[in-house]
């Protein structure tokens, strides 16, 4: 499968990188060593000198927030069809368990966010990058180009002058990812496991 990626460059030097560079499977291992993703985004770091993912912490609220939402929702369906006259009929059943199943991956994913939500209220390092480990980085903002265009994004190209501008494109990059990178819950990369 390949997906369209834009373009990001500098306007004044040949650096280059892509919106791709936040693809990939990233995650937290939890205490009971189960996963939940990593929330990221785009970057400068100063000890790579390149536009990297960094941690998006703040995210977490609204991570929580729709994974409550969404075990709320499968809740209520199951319910609504476990009620109904058809069901108490004995019809349904297949439906009925697969229901059952999202419900169960629904609340699993939330222990999981609520478990991460609870870490990050109490956690003091700051976002790194998810690179080289370090936190030596800012945020940038890569805004989505209309269709054709290059549009700035306002972030000067440490130690160059220029600026770095995002070009939209109809590139195609292959997504196809061999590992998930495993971070611990202070962000710093703990293994890499391949992915068949
Ligand atoms: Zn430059
Ligand atoms: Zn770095």
């Amino acid at each position: 499968m390949s997906v369209e990626t834009n373009i990001i460059k500098c306007s004044s030097c040949e650096w280059e990188s892509s919106e791709a560079i936040l693809w990939g499977r990233y995650s937290y291992e939890l205490p009971n060593l189960t996963r939940v993703s990593l929330d990221r985004t785009f970057g400068w770091c100063f000890t790579c000198e390149d536009l990297v993912p960094v941690e998006d912490i703040g995210r977490i609220h609204t991570e929580r927030d729709i994974a409550e939402r969404n075990c709320r929702e499968a809740e209520q369906i199951l319910k609504q069809v476990e009620g109904s006259l058809m069901s108490t009929l004995g019809f349904n059943r297949k439906q009925i368990t697969k229901l059952k199943q999202n419900r169960d991956f629904a609340r699993k994913k939330l222990d999981g966010v609520q478990m991460l939500y609870n870490v990050f209220q109490s956690r003091t390092s700051p976002p790194r990058c998810l690179t080289c480990g370090e936190s030596n980085i800012v945020r940038v903002n890569i805004p989505e180009p209309p269709p054709n265009s290059v549009i700035p994004t306002g972030f000067a190209h440490p130690g160059c002058g220029g600026q770095l501008i995002v070009e939209h494109t109809r590139f195609r990059i292959a997504m196809k990812f061999t590992q998930e990178n495993v971070y611990s819950l202070d962000g710093k990369k703990i293994k890499e496991i391949p992915i068949d």
